[in-house]
């Protein structure tokens, strides 16, 4: 039930196109992906450092998660996924434990990946993300 790695970090953006030039001219790392994902309202973009990835998201609309996450809290990390070998596994396995989980069941996350999140209540407020292929 290991995580065997970081997948990404999820880190809210206001505006991506500034945000995929800060990756790129400071830290040389490189966009290889742009997409946006219509359930979440949001636009996202990936770099890979290592195995990890860093997923930037800017909301496509003021009343999605991440438009309403920006307006509290601002730019900044949003959530931590762990890569898993089978996230619905994961979640009951973090729901026996007693945890609050936001999705019962995987559902389909930027990358084609099945995802499911953890409530951040019960994470010490980290909103935490299984995924897998
Ligand atoms: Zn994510």
């Amino acid at each position: 039930m290991k995580p065997t790695h970081i997948e990404h970090l999820g880190i809210a953006v206001r505006n991506l196109e500034e945000s995929i030039r800060y990756f790129e001219d400071v830290l040389g790392l490189e966009c290889y992906n742009i997409e946006e994902v219509k359930d979440q309202k949001v636009r996202t973009a990936f770099f890979k450092v290592g195995e990890t990835k860093l997923e930037l998201l800017e909301s496509t609309d003021p009343e999605g998660p991440i438009g309403k996450f920006v307006e509290k809290k601002g730019e900044g990390i949003h959530h931590i996924a762990f890569a898993v070998e089978d996230t619905k596994a994961a979640l009951e396995n973090a729901e026996k434990k007693g945890v609050q989980l936001i999705d019962k069941a995987p559902r389909k996350g930027a990358e084609n990946l099945n995802i499911g999140f953890l409530h951040p209540k019960s994470t010490h407020g980290v909103l935490t993300e299984f995924c897998c292929k």
